[in-house]
């Protein structure tokens, strides 16, 4: 059998270099890289082309063309520069793509991918928030097939393989409730970046850590989960776990809930993705019932953590509202890291953001949505000002 073509945009993140580890687990020699991508980190993306010898390396970062050619000096690799040779190397035709850079910038060059017909591994969930109905009509109509990398989604992917022909009544997404929960409003009003971005039990990229914080990651997520799975939002529900074992639920019309457990580790997801239909072998911990000795569950605070409600509103309002609260929530965690916001605004801004930007028309296409997010990122950055005020 011939070699598996293969793409990572955002290979220098978080959960590229996952999807590296993966790789060289399962056997680096039954792939063939085609393209990686990055963006700052040059070292990191000439280092990750050179130990999966990958066939281009592309920053987004179109004034680091020099250094990244000077990074890949004697290697062989191409190198390439800018938006539009990051969507032409997402092009090339391959048979699995991942999916991992963050953000709304991955969603040009996820639709380049999808336009191929390659199997889609998503960890980038912006793409389903911002996009999500113009995003599955490429899907279906280049034939893609999507596996959902983000934990949640792609523990009820493995679930709903086993019971392919029963429909789902409910989903249960399980957050971990993050850093802060446990703390009161007035204490969460004046936490630090770096308190935000120490996650309980995974470890992930600054921003995804942030939005675990205040649960708009939790609320991008029930949206993604109505685009993948084909769910009313009445039927997506969100349940505190705060041991991140359970990484997911699907409830069935007799009942019945089947969970996925295992440990809070992102290979698990990427193998997953990597070698569906069958199952890598990998080095994660094993669970261990007997120490772990309890799992709990609470019903999320919607006072404390607001993101959620904002998420079903904006699944009620409809049409574009999920790409207005990405767009705005995207500026509000700049604006957090940046030091000019504090970390409770960031919803109180997308909240505001999404009533000034009520009633828009509907998106047919990725230019429509470039436009809503243009938009959102445009009120947002003035609400910012008025709350840095
Ligand atoms: P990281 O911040 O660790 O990595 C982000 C990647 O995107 C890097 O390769 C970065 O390049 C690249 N990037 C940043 N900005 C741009 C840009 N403007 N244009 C092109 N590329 C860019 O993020 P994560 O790996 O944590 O997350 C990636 C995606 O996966 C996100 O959508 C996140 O929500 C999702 N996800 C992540 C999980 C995790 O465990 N980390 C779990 C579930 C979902 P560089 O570093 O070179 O600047
Ligand atoms: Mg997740």
């Amino acid at each position: 059998m011939g070699k598996r073509r293969i793409s990572i945009f955002g290979v220098t993140g978080s959960i590229g270099a996952n999807t590296a580890a993966v790789i060289e687990t399962v056997g680096l020699d039954a792939f063939e890289v085609v393209a990686v991508s990055g963006n700052a980190n040059i070292a990191g993306l000439a280092d990750a082309a050179r130990r999966l010898r990958a066939g281009v390396a592309v920053t987004a970062d179109a004034g680091r063309l020099d250094e990244l050619r000077a990074a890949l000096t004697g290697s062989g690799i191409e190198a390439a520069a800018g938006a539009s040779a990051l969507i032409e190397a997402a092009g090339r035709p391959v048979d699995w793509v991942m999916s991992a850079i963050v953000g709304a910038a991955g969603l040009a060059p996820t639709m380049a991918a999808a336009r191929t017909g390659a199997t889609i591994a998503l960890a980038n969930k912006e793409c389903l928030v911002a996009a999500g109905t113009v995003f599955m009509a490429e899907m279906s109509r280049s034939g893609a097939t999507l596996l959902p990398v983000d934990s949640e989604h792609n523990a009820i992917f493995q679930l709903t393989c086993a019971e392919r022909d029963c429909p789902i009544e409910r989903l249960i997404l399980t957050a971990s409730g993050g850093p802060f929960r446990d703390r009161s409003r007035a204490e969460m009003a004046g936490v630090t970046v770096a308190q935000a971005v120490a996650h309980p039990n995974w470890s992930m990229g600054d921003r995804i850590s942030i939005d675990s914080a205040t649960m708009f990651n939790k609320a991008l997520e029930m949206i993604e989960a109505r685009h993948l799975f084909g769910v009313e939002p009445e039927q997506i529900e969100v349940v505190v776990h705060p041991q991140s074992i359970i990484h997911s639920m699907v409830g069935f019309r007799d009942g019945s809930i089947l969970a996925h457990l295992g440990p809070p580790d992102m290979r698990v997801a990427i193998g997953y993705a990597l070698c569906w239909p069958e199952r890598p072998e990998l080095p994660v911990e094993r669970l261990d019932f007997a120490a772990l000795g309890r799992l709990d569950f609470e019903a999320p605070d919607p006072e404390r953590f607001p993101a959620l409600g904002l998420a079903r509103a904006a699944m009620a309002r409809g049409g574009v509202a999920p790409c207005v609260l990405n767009g705005a929530r995207e500026v509000a965690l700049d604006a957090f890291i940046a030091g000019r916001i504090g970390f409770l605004d960031m919803a109180a801004l997308v909240e505001q953001a999404m009533e000034r930007l009520d009633g828009l028309p509907e998106a047919n296409d990725l230019d429509d949505i470039f436009a809503v997010d243009a938009e959102a990122r445009r009120v947002a950055l003035e609400l910012v000002k008025r709350f840095a005020a």
